[in-house]
Order: C-alpha cells, then sequence, then structure tokens
C-alpha cells in the first residue's frame, strides 16, 4: 500500500493500494485511536457493492458501527439530508471522539463531511472514496459543502479529514460515464501541474489502459493536489490553479441545469476553451490546444457545449458590473504548467465574443 501525508493545520495520511477497503479497520484504528463509534454514511448504489467488506473490517477492530444511506446523485447534498444525519448520529450516541466515515463519491464525501465538520462543533471523518473524482479530487483537501438552492456548495467549511482510504479497486464497477467524469480532473492535473501525466495519460488512451497503471495515476493526482492544498490550505491562491477549465465549465453545467452535463463534461469542454483562451491572449502556444482535444477526445469527453450567451457572461461573471474591471482566469503557458492571468473585463468579453463569433 502507498501512503501520502499530507501536512495541512491537521495532518493526515492518504493510503492508497488496491484492496485497502478491507484494511479499513486497522487503517482507522491507527488514525483515530479513541473512536469507539463510527456512522458510515453511504449512498444508495455504493451500499451493496462496498458497504458488507467496509462495515466487517471495522467490526472486527472493535468499532460499533451504524450506516447511513442516502439516495445516490447530487440532490442528496441538501440541508435536508444533512439534518437526517445529524439527528441520526446523536441517536446513535456519538461523542466528541467518535467519527464519521464517508464511503462513495464526492456527493456523500461532501455531505458527509460536512455533518462531521459541524457535529458537536467538529469530529473526526474518514474518506473512503469511491469513484475516480472523488480518489483524485474531492477526498483530498478538505473542502466539504452542501449546496442551497441558490446554487452549488453554498454552505460548507473547511474540515480536514483524519484519514483517507483510496481502494481504485472500487473503480471497476463504475459506469463508463463516472470513470470519464473522473478522467476530466486526472487530465486536468497533467494539463496543469504534470507533462509526464499528461503523456502517460496519452499513451494509455483508454479506459482499460488506464486501469492497469490506476495505482500510479492516482497516487500521482493526490500527489499534486496535496502539494498544492499544503501550500494554500484556505484557497486564497496558488490552489485556484486548480479551477482550470472549471470558469467557463461551469458555465456549461450551469446551461444543462446541472443536469443534462456532468460536472465532468463541463470540466472538459472549459478546459479546451480556457485553452483557446489562453492562445488569444498570447499565452498558450497553439499546439496544446491540440493536444489536449485528442485527449479529452480519447476518454469520451467533449470539446464543446451548447450555452446560451447570458450563461456564458453570467457564470463568467461578466455579467455584474460590480465585479470590478478585472477578471482572474487560468491559463495554460505550456502543458504541465499553469499560471494566473488577469484581464480586463472588456478584453474578455470580446475574445469571448469572437468565439461566440458574434
Ligand atoms: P457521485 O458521488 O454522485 O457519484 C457518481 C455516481 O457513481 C453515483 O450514482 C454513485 O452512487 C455512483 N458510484 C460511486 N462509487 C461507485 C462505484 N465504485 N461503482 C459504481 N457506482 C459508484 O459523484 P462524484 O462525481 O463522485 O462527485 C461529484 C461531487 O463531488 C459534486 O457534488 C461536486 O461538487 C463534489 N466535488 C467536491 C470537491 C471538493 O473539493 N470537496 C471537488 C470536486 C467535486
Ligand atoms: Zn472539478
Amino acid at each position: 500500500m502507498k501512503t501520502l501525508a499530507v501536512n495541512t493545520s491537521r495532518p493526515y495520511e492518504i493510503k492508497i493500494g488496491r484492496g485497502s477497503l478491507d484494511q479499513a479497520g486497522v487503517l482507522c484504528r491507527q488514525a483515530i485511536p479513541n473512536a469507539r463509534k463510527l456512522t458510515i454514511v453511504t449512498d444508495s448504489r455504493v451500499l451493496p457493492l462496498y458497504l458488507a467488506r467496509t462495515a466487517d473490517s471495522l467490526e472486527q477492530m472493535g468499532f460499533q458501527i451504524q450506516c447511513l444511506t442516502v439516495p445516490a446523485g447530487e440532490a442528496s447534498k441538501s440541508a435536508e439530508q444533512l439534518v437526517i444525519l445529524w439527528e441520526k448520529m446523536m441517536a446513535f450516541g456519538m461523542t466528541r471522539t467518535d467519527a464519521v466515515v464517508a464511503l462513495g463519491g464526492g456527493v456523500v464525501g461532501d455531505l458527509a463531511g460536512f455533518a462531521a465538520a459541524t457535529l458537536l462543533r467538529g469530529v473526526d471523518y474518514v474518506q473512503i472514496p469511491t469513484t475516480l473524482l472523488s480518489q483524485v479530487d474531492s477526498s483530498v483537501g478538505g473542502k466539504v459543502a452542501i449546496d442551497l438552492r441558490a446554487g452549488k456548495n453554498l454552505a460548507g467549511a473547511f474540515w480536514q479529514p483524519s484519514l483517507v482510504i483510496i481502494d481504485p479497486g472500487c473503480l471497476d464497477t463504475l459506469p463508463d460515464r463516472t470513470f470519464s467524469d473522473g478522467m476530466a480532473e486526472v487530465i486536468k492535473y497533467g494539463c496543469i501541474l504534470d507533462r509526464k501525466l499528461f503523456e502517460l495519460l496519452n499513451r494509455c488512451g483508454s479506459r482499460v489502459r488506464v486501469m492497469e497503471r490506476i495505482v500510479d495515476v492516482v497516487y500521482t493526482c493526490c500527489d499534486l493536489k496535496r502539494r498544492v492544498v499544503v501550500e494554500d490550505e484556505r484557497d486564497t491562491g496558488l490552489r485556484q490553479l486548480l479551477n482550470f477549465g472549471h470558469t467557463v465549465g461551469h458555465a456549461f453545467e450551469l446551461a444543462g441545469h446541472y443536469e443534462t452535463w456532468t460536472h465532468g463534461q463541463g470540466v472538459a469542454a472549459g478546459m479546451n476553451w480556457a485553452a483557446q483562451l489562453g492562445v488569444e491572449l498570447g499565452v498558450t502556444p497553439p499546439e496544446t490546444v491540440e493536444c489536449i482535444q485528442e485527449l479529452l477526445k480519447k476518454f469520451d469527453l467533449p470539446l464543446d457545449i451548447p450555452c446560451p450567451w447570458e450563461t456564458m457572461t453570467e457564470a463568467v461573471g461578466l455579467d455584474k458590473k460590480n465585479a470590478g474591471d478585472h477578471i482572474s482566469l487560468i491559463v495554460l503557458e505550456k502543458l504541465g504548467q499553469a499560471v494566473h492571468r488577469k484581464m480586463a473585463r472588456d478584453e474578455l468579453l470580446g475574445l469571448l465574443k469572437c468565439m461566440y463569433g458574434r
């Protein structure tokens, strides 16, 4: 099993290895030695696949378990579900030394993590991410949140986990679409921070081949995110590089009301747009755009998504007069190297208009 140490304000370890799910008990005993009761939060799809193995392993180490299941899907990242979790955790008799275990994708991780951050003013939690996106992105970094009617992730906290257990074997059961969504974030790391990773993905070129190297791929992504997060735990600078493709990507997600297009699809098309904006700005070499497009296509990710002009300007923050004269964008200097660029609003508006053929 591979280990990464994350030295944030509350240090913790990421354990990565096939079969690590069956080690959950031993690993939790080491990381949270004083916990007695554990509430496992999972969703309706993950439950039949991975709950029994996880719970068995935890019970064998003497933990007392309660399992709470939410319906699979983004709609569960809600205030309503949060209240249900809080109440059931207290009814189970949890105390400040007990802990929450998030077993599932980013939805479960964000929801259970926020429940842990707020219950009794904060109890420990363990992330056991089961989607590619959650293994390479959301389980590391300590951002936890729920959605509000006004938008996604609007109520949340920074709350670092006590342990992250990643079993890439769980990815075998992912639908192709969900696997591709995670690949968008993996490709993002290659674009912004690691050319070698980008080239490895290019050589693999398919899900099957990536799965042959999956432990290395997940380890590399977690290592990259760890470095960024340790430098900028509260998201005030460096961490914003991780938003590459996300500004325009957000417009695409919004255009489909978060239903027609997944986050990964939005980010993929957003990266293609951000790469082209970089070329227009004279920062990104033109051949970089083609490289990114080729790689996205290999993993069945879109290069573009229909999006009304008004939705685009709203998502990019160009509709608000009070947003200031400048807009911050992440662009590529080359593959594997991203930079922050402040752009005058009018300049960005002009470029977008050109790209829209207006
Ligand atoms: P998800 O949690 O909804 O999982 C996607 C689907 O896959 C669900 O239906 C789930 O039941 C199913 N699933 C999970 N594991 C499976 C497995 N091993 N086999 C088969 N099916 C499985 O979505 P996601 O893409 O993992 O995460 C998206 C969420 O993550 C969003 O809410 C997003 O806001 C959040 N997010 C958070 C951060 C962060 O830093 N906290 C970063 C990125 C994204
Ligand atoms: Zn993302």
